[in-house]
This record gives structure tokens, sequence and C-alpha cells, in this order.
């Protein structure tokens, strides 16, 4: 195989890891030499092509989900760090790559893989001088020094945490170390950036969903402790697909309606000042699929409505369905110059009226509405 060869069939072995900035509905494609290319929306609102590659798709863990798992019979090989760094650079200079997202599988021990992953990134920025965006995988068990180097490289680093407790990874990666190998590195991940004021785009982590019998509301708490004590940027979460193959290929897919109720949640929190806990969950522990968890809440609620539109904070405004937060600022903005009376005026503000008016009184009066029916 030659160089290019790896590198597509290392894009190929790459795609299962959604933990880029890609996020979920981005769409992967490939380049005119079959290197897997994905748009990816940077922190700031960029949108930059993200060249998605592993350095080797060998693997001495044998996670059940996963088609690079030790136990699987495919076709494996590795990059050498000069290589992928060539072929990266090789890219950026036909405009087709702007960014790297990086991984690996563990070959030779968490260190020796990373150590790999480090020389390609540090010929980059260093013999290169490239000055682009590069997200690094953190290896499960790296250590303390890896993790200072990958930190001080990349814009964007991640441990995946594959499963919200340590009974539930358990069950899916039975070689992987919950507490120490991934719990505390995040950490550690998290006490290097803030000490050195690195990583401009954070850390971040990914989850795969349902197929390790996790509540939603297991995957939320666990994810809710990272954002508070790991300074975690943001959560990915991954739908579960049987992969042919592999010890869960039997196992029921994830609805992808699962995966976006949690991006859902996970935005309420983030951009809406939810708390987790708030939300609804079934007896289960999980997400409705049948409802958008911000209107479930406030159906649940009617002690917090209607609210009046003219004098309520932008955190009551949030609460509101069909309101968020740019039409939020835009009422408290404008309605300095005069009041807010007319379910068009609502409209002007980008609010979804339709979904708005149920909850709100408009200067002291609640707007005729029809209910929808489906
Ligand atoms: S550590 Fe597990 S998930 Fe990662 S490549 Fe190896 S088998 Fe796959």
């Amino acid at each position: 195989m030659d160089t290019w060869q790896k590198a597509s069939l290392l894009g190929q072995a790459a795609q299962y890891d959604t933990c880029a900035v890609c996020g979920p509905g981005s769409h992967k494609q490939r380049d005119d030499l079959g290197r897997w290319i994905y748009p990816a929306k940077l922190p700031d609102g960029r949108t930059i092509n993200l060249l998605k590659v592993l350095q080797t798709n060998v693997c001495e863990h044998d996670c059940l989900y996963c088609v690079n798992r030790r136990s699987a019979d495919v076709r494996r090989t590795a990059l050498m760090p000069e290589d992928l760094a060539r072929v990266f650079m090789d890219m950026v200079g036909r405009g087709q790559a702007m960014g790297l997202f990086l991984s690996s599988g563990v070959a030779g021990g968490a260190d020796r893989s990373m150590s790999r992953m480090i020389d390609t990134a540090t010929i980059l920025r260093r013999r290169y001088g490239f000055r682009g965006y590069m997200h690094l995988k953190v290896l499960p068990g790296a250590s303390q020094p890896a993790i200072e180097q990958a930190v001080l490289l990349a814009d964007r680093v991640s441990v995946n945490l594959e499963a919200p407790t340590a009974r539930h990874l358990a069950c899916i990666g039975p070689d992987k170390d919950y507490e120490q190998g991934i719990r505390t590195r995040q950490r550690w991940i998290y006490e290097v950036s803030q000490r050195g004021r690195l990583l401009p785009a954070g850390q971040t982590t990914q989850l795969v969903v349902g197929a390790a019998g996790e509540s939603d509301q297991e995957i939320l708490t666990t994810v809710d402790d990272l954002y508070q004590h790991a300074g975690l940027s943001r959560a990915y979460y991954s739908a579960f697909q049987p992969v042919a193959g592999t010890p869960l290929e039997s196992h029921a897919p994830t609805p992808l309606d699962r995966e976006r109720r949690l991006y859902q949640a996970d935005w309420l929190r983030r951009h809406y000042g939810f708390a987790f806990g708030e939300l609804v969950y079934d007896e289960q522990g999980n997400l409705p699929l049948t409802s958008d968890p911000k209107l479930l809440w406030a159906q649940t609620h009617p002690e917090r409505f209607p609210i009046e539109v003219n004098t309520a904070s932008r955190a009551d405004l949030l609460r509101v369905p069909g309101i968020g937060p740019r039409s939020a600022g835009r009422i408290v903005q404008e309605r300095g110059r005069g009041r807010l009376c007319a379910p068009e005026h609502l409209k002007a503000m980008g609010a979804v009226v339709d979904r708005a008016l149920p909850y709100v009184l408009l200067d002291g009066q609640q707007p005729a509405y029809q209910l929808a029916l489906w």
C-alpha cells in the first residue's frame, strides 16, 4: 500500500469517531484521492474542511462496538508521522483541508501510540509552520507528559468516555479503565490547559449511546459533572449502530431521534440555562422521543406561564418554546423602543410564533392561537 492508499484506509477507519467539531448533521465526503473530509464548525462559528484520520488502525483493545478492535478481521496499516504530515499539507496546499482531526488505535501502549500522533502534530507545527485547527485524541491511560504535549500542540483534545459509568463501560470496552484511564485523564487535561491557558477550542468527549443499556439520565448526569469539574467544552453523542463482524452486530441500533434528543438537552443546558435535572424523563430515565425537551418542560410547568414578553427577564424568555437566545436578546433590546403587543412583533424578533403564543402575554393580553393538531 502506498502512502495515499494508507491515508484513505485510515480515513475510512476514523469515520466512526464523532468527537470532532463536526457534530450532528454534518456530512463526510471523499476528496478526489479518496480521503475523508468533514465540514466542521469551529467554536468561533467558522466552518472548515477537516481531514479526519487515524495514525494507525492497529489496536490492542477489544471494544465490542469497534470496527478496529484487535479481534476484527480488517486490513491494518499505519502512517509514519512524516508521511501523514506530508499528506495533510498536500491537502492544505490544494485547498481541500484546513484542519486536522487525528486519532489512533492503541498499538504498543497508550504513550507509544500518543507519541506518534504528537510527532505528526509537531512536524506540522514546527516543520511546516501549520497554524490551522488541530484536534488530537488523547488515548485512555496516556501519561501526564504525553497529555501536556498534546495540549501544547492542539486547539482541542478529547478522550472518549464512551459510557456514563464504569459499569456501563465494562459492557462495551472491557479493557478500558473508566476512572483511572479516562476520568483522571480528563481532569489532567483540564488542569494542564488551565495552567497554561491553552486549548482555545477546549476539551470534548464522545459517548456511544444505547450499546450498554444506559439511560439518558445517566449519560447527562455524567456529562454535567464533566461540564462542571473537567472544563468540558461539549459532549458528542453517537447513536450506536451495529457494525458487521463485531460482537454487537446483532444488537438493535439506537434510534437517531435519541441522539437528537440528547443534543437538544445538551443545547438547552449550554445555551438556555436549563439544568439536566429539570428536564422531563420517562420511567426508564430517557428523554421521550416523541416530544421536544423544551416543549415538554413548558407543558409540565403551567405555573411558569404565561410570561409577559414586555417585562420578562432574558432567562424567563428563554423558557418559552419558540424563543431562542437570539430572539430573546432581540426582544430585550427592542422592547425599550416600544411595547410588543402583537404576534407580528414577536415574529419580527425571530421567535417561532406558533410555538410561543400559548406561553406568553403581549402587553397584558393572551394572544389568540390555534392548537397545533397532528
Ligand atoms: S481503543 Fe477500542 S474504540 Fe479505540 S480503536 Fe481500539 S478497539 Fe476501537
